[in-house]
């Protein structure tokens, strides 16, 4: 399902000090290979590492709402473009992942739960400092999600989770935001847009909540990769299967021709591009059908064109 739980604060407290050595062994890594003169903290990468090919500049003076699985636009990427984001971090598996990332020279935004900065502060600021972009995804991941919460009640959860990421980060993250299982409403959208914050839905996902091996969650992220060609691509640094498939999955990048292009804010426009006449969103039908009725929106909250017929006065 696409609302997989986020671990307690005790799970993530138990799991902390398994962290360690490998957090140790990774920070002894960067130490060793770090450029010998000249002051950048740069890791050195194998010369046929995957890299970073390009980064695009997020509008942080205009909001926007982004992702074909949710929106109907989304970043104007080229053919075989990449960007990889992960959810629901920081987590157990975390550093198994920032590890596979900095073998590559790959960077990825982390769309990061409050609560679990709370607890893993060290591993907000790693990622960080290793070049990675950091976003939000509110305080408590709610089970019932954002959507089906009073919206005074879901403000204060996606406040607490930006005061939380910002404190374990000891500075201002992103201003990104992903709606835990994607359950947005109109009203919240548009408060984060006016504040400047880009709301990022996806445009493929590795279904990394779902019962699978590895080698299970790489063949099928390729195949949907493959059918999309490029694309904002989700997964989620909670899951030991992500960690264990990750170094194989830019190693195919790598040998596909796809590349890495990095986001993260800035003072340009957000390149976007508009989908389709038939665009349909994939994730209203699975929201709604794990939440209800409730959960439905008004068919013409996400329908094509919905937002530039909707007033503008929102907007900075
Ligand atoms: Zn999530």
């Amino acid at each position: 399902m696409i609302f997989p739980t986020a671990k307690t604060p005790q799970a993530l407290a138990e799991a902390a000090p398994q962290l360690k050595p490998a957090f140790l062994l990774a920070s002894f890594f960067a130490g060793l290979f770090a450029a010998p003169s000249g002051g950048a903290a740069e890791p050195a990468c194998a010369p046929d590492a995957l890299g970073v090919a390009r980064v695009i500049d997020i509008d942080r003076a205009k909001g926007a709402a982004i992702g074909l699985q949710t929106y109907p636009r989304t970043l104007d990427l080229h053919d075989h473009e990449v960007v990889l984001t992960f959810d629901d971090g920081p987590a157990g598996p975390t550093p198994q992942v920032l590890d596979a990332l900095a073998k590559e020279c790959a960077r990825a935004t982390f769309f990061l739960i409050g609560r679990n900065a709370e607890s893993l502060p060290a591993l907000v600021k790693r990622a960080a400092a290793e070049g990675h972009t950091i976003g939000h995804h509110s305080y408590s991941h709610p089970e019932k999600t954002l959507r089906l919460m009073s919206e005074d009640a879901a403000k204060a959860d996606i406040e607490k989770g930006i005061a939380a990421v910002d404190k374990a980060l000891g500075a201002k993250a992103a201003p990104f935001f992903r709606f835990p299982g994607f359950a947005d409403t109109p009203e919240l959208v548009a408060d984060l847009n006016s504040r400047g914050y880009t709301v990022f839905g996806s445009d493929l996902w590795a279904s990394d909540w779902s019962k699978m091996t590895p080698k299970a969650e790489l063949d099928l992220v390729l195949s949907r990769l493959e059918k999309n060609r490029k694309g904002i691509v989700l997964f989620h640094d909670s899951q030991a299967i992500t960690a264990q498939m990750l170094s194989e999955f830019l190693r195919e990048l790598k040998k596909r021709g796809y590349s890495l292009v990095h986001i993260k804010p800035g003072d340009t426009p957000t390149p976007i591009v508009d989908a389709g006449p038939d665009w349909t969103s994939t994730t209203e039908p699975i929201i709604a059908k794990t939440l209800g009725p409730k959960a439905r929106l008004s068919p013409q909250t996400h329908e094509h064109g919905a937002q530039e017929s909707a007033p503008k006065s929102g907007e900075p």
